[in-house]
């Protein structure tokens, strides 16, 4: 098959040297669009109009729901590591509030950071920011490479969810645009509704269901996008290190408050299969919090805990990185 013409991204990438003009891999418009036009809608939020409390906190709490149970705790710490274990409906249930939050389907998520694990910082890496900060940030994720994103990605690196009929659901189309309409609806009509029973006129109704609108999803979702992506990027340039990886995984406070825990990304990768990501007392692990709450109502088991000692001050010897990788994949 043809590669597509060249945009003006591919060109950039070409002249850094980070993407080959011999291979098939091109930005993919549709999804590049697709991201601008999401960041412009998130920027409505600058209109005063549009800001109201109880959209700023419908933000907050869908940021939880779908960016840290979703995100972090489903497609993270349960789908590619296997670091609990938990009841079918509740990963599925996980599984598609992470969809919601543009990040992609379930196995092409799972296939990607597995792939990370095995080469990090290493040429097959999908998104080291060894290229180019950018590249490791959000440039690979607008990315079509026909020679990385194929059915073979899924068979190597996420076989177990290829073999579930849940997940190969999830990778129709229709089913994807159906749930993400389905949420910009419900946020919508819920926020209309809200805003009808405090101010009983039509305009404040209008108000307040834009203002759900873009907070709740459109704000929320392009600012865990960048939590997300920032794991990727700052995180592996700057930090401090636990543990003495053989990848440049670093912990990052910053990344770590906005993302829920996962920005302790070098005790991360110290250890991949273990649910918790901080290992100091003050590596705060909201996500890591929320697997123990939902262990102890009897939601979650055999949650995975850390095997390596508290460490101490100094970097530990040679890691056995990806022993939890291998095990999960
Ligand atoms: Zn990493
Ligand atoms: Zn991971």
């Amino acid at each position: 098959m043809l590669a597509s013409p060249p945009c003006f991204l591919d060109r950039w990438l070409w002249r850094r040297g980070i993407l080959d003009p011999a291979s098939p891999a091109r930005v993919n418009r549709r999804l590049l669009w697709g991201m601008a036009v999401f960041h412009l809608l998130a920027a409505l939020a600058c209109i005063p109009w549009l800001f109201t409390w109880s959209g700023l906190v419908c933000a907050v709490v869908a940021y939880y729901l779908f960016g840290v149970l979703g995100i972090n705790v489903g497609y993270h710490r349960l789908l590619t590591h296997r670091g609990f274990s938990c009841p079918r409906w509740l990963e599925h249930t996980l599984a598609v509030l992470g969809f919601c939050c543009r990040q992609g389907t379930p196995m092409s998520w799972v296939a990607i950071h597995r792939q990370h694990h095995q080469h990090s910082d290493e040429p097959n890496d999908p998104h080291s920011p060894r290229h180019n900060l950018f590249w490791g940030h959000m440039g690979w994720f607008l990315i079509n490479d026909p020679a990385v994103f194929n059915i073979g990605l899924y068979d190597r690196y996420a076989r177990d969810l290829f073999q579930d009929r849940f997940y190969k659901w999830m990778e129709r189309p229709h089913v994807g645009r159906n749930i993400e309409w389905t949420v910009w609806t419900a946020f919508l009509v819920l926020g209309t509704l809200f805003g009808w029973l405090i101010t009983w006129s039509a305009i404040g109704a209008v108000q307040v269901g834009l203002s759900w609108l873009v907070w709740g999803v459109f704000v929320r979702t392009v600012v865990h996008l960048h939590a997300t992506w920032a794991v990727n990027s700052i995180t592996h340039r700057w930090g401090y290190r636990n543990f003495d990886t053989q990848d440049d995984s670093r912990n990052h406070w910053f990344v770590a408050l906005v993302s829920n825990g996962e920005g302790w990304h070098n005790n991360h990768h110290a250890e991949p299969r273990c649910a918790a990501h901080g290992r100091r007392w003050w590596e705060l692990d909201v996500s890591y919090l929320i697997i123990r709450g939902l262990e102890c109502i009897g939601l979650v088991w055999d949650v995975v805990k850390p095997r390596r000692r508290q460490p101490a001050g100094q970097p530990e010897g040679p890691p056995d990185s990806q022993a939890g990788e291998r095990a999960a994949a």
